[in-house]
């Protein structure tokens, strides 16, 4: 017969019964003694971490990167030092405002995060499926965030709200008009592209650096559900999304993506008519061809879904030598706040969890803090410099510095000499669009900002026409004739 395994307690003594608890006769009560009936009730009180506060619904899976192109012109990554190199990456998919049972065709952008765990320490793509965001300072995240989430006294979702803040913040028309499009609810996670969205930099062997952005292309093409067929589907099977995408993989169906990235010189950032580092905007594809570089394919489900989606943690901070930030305020933020998000979430030593831990060996003077659950560091130092120890620095992996154009530190309007929020979405809409997008578009729109009520109804509906009409005429009118309102100028 097949060996059986014990039975045991987390100590790991075995023990006799798991479904009657210890008392006194078999219908008296339960004696305090039976530590093993309140080490599983303890256990399942706690097995809720808190949820994200963004990003809270996803699914994720293993896969391989390989470099198709040679882009070591651009970065000494050892990654791209060869074409052929390949490493093994985790990607985690998301909608942004729902709760952790929310429906998977909701309105929303989605999360496109990539980890690839290279030969010289983790990088992670911490992306969307839009090249673009609403908001270009990190200050004003938890308030737009707010406002995409419910209302305070009702715990309802809130046109009104969502809506007066679009409306006061007209820098969200670029992504309001990819949010209202059929690509805000995308028919899968396979079908979707994604976008590192910020720029970020890439450093060549003789430290130099050009800007970057990076763009995930799907290989099953893009597809979308029209806004009536989301609703549908968020009743038929709010978890549609991560069904699809795990039946694909497990059927042997690998989703695939071309990497490709946008180059600008640090000359041509000088001159280029918007700003650079401006995350409302893109840069023309005429004016910044696509570059190929690689091809990623996600062919594993994890084993364990809360061992390796619930507890991974991406960071953009997380970028390895001839890779690195740029000026762009929301990546600078972003740098900061997810490691942060990540500690309270998961603890100081979330990068010790497998799903998290580079391929890399890890060596440094941290030490301690909760589940720490590696060697601590053994009996070495945890001081440097030292004179024990072979640890060094690396000084060939900096960064060759930076050259900033003003040294007066200020509360700068973002706005001030870049308050063009309204050419490109008026590209995308009157050029990019066919008709029928655009009219799917209208009625979107339309149909949230019916939703708007209250004593502020009006004046908040005739400031985001004012907007619409900035971008194109036809969207105005379209919005104005499906609410049945006059835009007053
Ligand atoms: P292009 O004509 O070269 O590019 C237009 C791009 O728009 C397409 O390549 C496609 O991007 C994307 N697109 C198509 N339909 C939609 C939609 N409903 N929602 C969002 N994106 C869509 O023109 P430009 O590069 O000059 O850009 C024109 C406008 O296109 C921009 O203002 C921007 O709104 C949008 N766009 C531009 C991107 C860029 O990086 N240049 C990227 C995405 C959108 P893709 O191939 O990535 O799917």
């Amino acid at each position: 017969m097949e060996k059986k395994k014990k039975l045991t307690t987390a100590a790991g003594i075995p023990y006799a019964k798991h479904e009657d608890s210890m008392t006194v006769g078999p219908r008296g009560p339960i004696l305090l003694q039976d530590f093993i009936l309140h080490e599983k009730m303890a256990h399942f009180n706690r097995e809720r971490i808190p949820e994200r506060v963004v990003h809270a619904k996803g699914t994720g899976a293993f896969g391989k990167f390989t470099v198709t192109h040679d882009i070591s012109k651009y970065t000494r990554a050892g990654l791209f030092r060869k074409v052929g190199n390949e490493c093994r990456v985790f990607v985690r998919f998301s909608t942004v405002g729902g709760e952790k049972g929310s429906a998977d065709t909701e309105r929303d952008p989605r999360g496109f995060a990539i980890k690839f765990y290279t030969e010289d320490g983790n990088w992670d793509l911490v992306g969307n499926n839009t090249p673009v965001f609403f908001i270009k300072d990190p200050k004003k995240f938890s308030d737009f965030i707010h406002t995409q989430k419910r209302n305070p006294k009702t715990n309802l979702k809130d046109a009104t709200m969502f809506w007066d803040f679009f409306s006061l913040n007209p820098e969200t028309m670029h992504q309001g008009i990819v949010l209202f499009s059929d690509r805000g609810t995308p028919y899968s996670y396979r079908n979707m592209n994604g976008y590192g969205s910020h720029t970020f930099s890439m450093i060549n062997a003789r430290n130099e650096r050009v800007w970057v952005k990076y763009h995930i292309k799907t290989q099953q093409g893009i597809k979308n559900f029209t806004g009536p067929e989301a609703d549908e589907m968020r009743g038929k099977n709010p978890d549609w999304a991560q069904e699809d995408f795990i039946k694909a993989i497990e059927g042997g169906n690998f989703p695939k993506w071309t990497m490709k990235i946008q180059v600008m010189t640090e000359e041509q950032a000088k001159t280029f008519k918007w700003n650079p580092f401006d995350l409302t905007k893109v840069w023309p594809h005429g004016d910044f061809p696509l570059i190929d570089v690689g091809v990623m394919e996600l062919n594993q489900i994890p084993e364990n879904y809360f061992r390796d989606v619930e507890q991974s943690a991406f960071a953009p901070a997380h970028v390895v030598d001839g890779l690195g930030y740029s000026f762009d305020k929301m990546l600078q933020g972003r740098l900061l706040s997810y490691p942060d998000a990540h500690r309270y979430r998961l603890g100081a030593n979330y990068e010790q969890i497998p799903v998290n831990r580079p391929i890399t060996q890890v060596n440094n003077y941290e030490r301690d803090a909760s589940m720490r659950v590696d060697d601590n560091g053994g009996s070495s130092p945890n001081y440097h410099p030292n004179s024990f120890d072979d640890i060094v620095a690396m000084p060939d992996q900096k960064e060759p510095p930076m050259v900033l154009d003003s040294n007066v530190a200020d509360w700068y309007d973002r706005n001030e000499n870049d308050d063009d929020h309204f050419t490109q979405p008026g590209m995308l809409f009157e050029k990019v669009m066919t008709p029928q997008e655009q009219q799917n578009t209208i009625n979107n729109i339309v149909g949230h900002m019916k939703g708007i009520c209250g004593p502020k109804k009006d004046e908040i509906i005739q400031r985001q026409l004012g907007h619409f009409f900035k971008t194109s005429q036809k969207l105005g009118e379209g919005v104005a004739k499906g609410l049945g309102v006059t835009f007053k100028g």
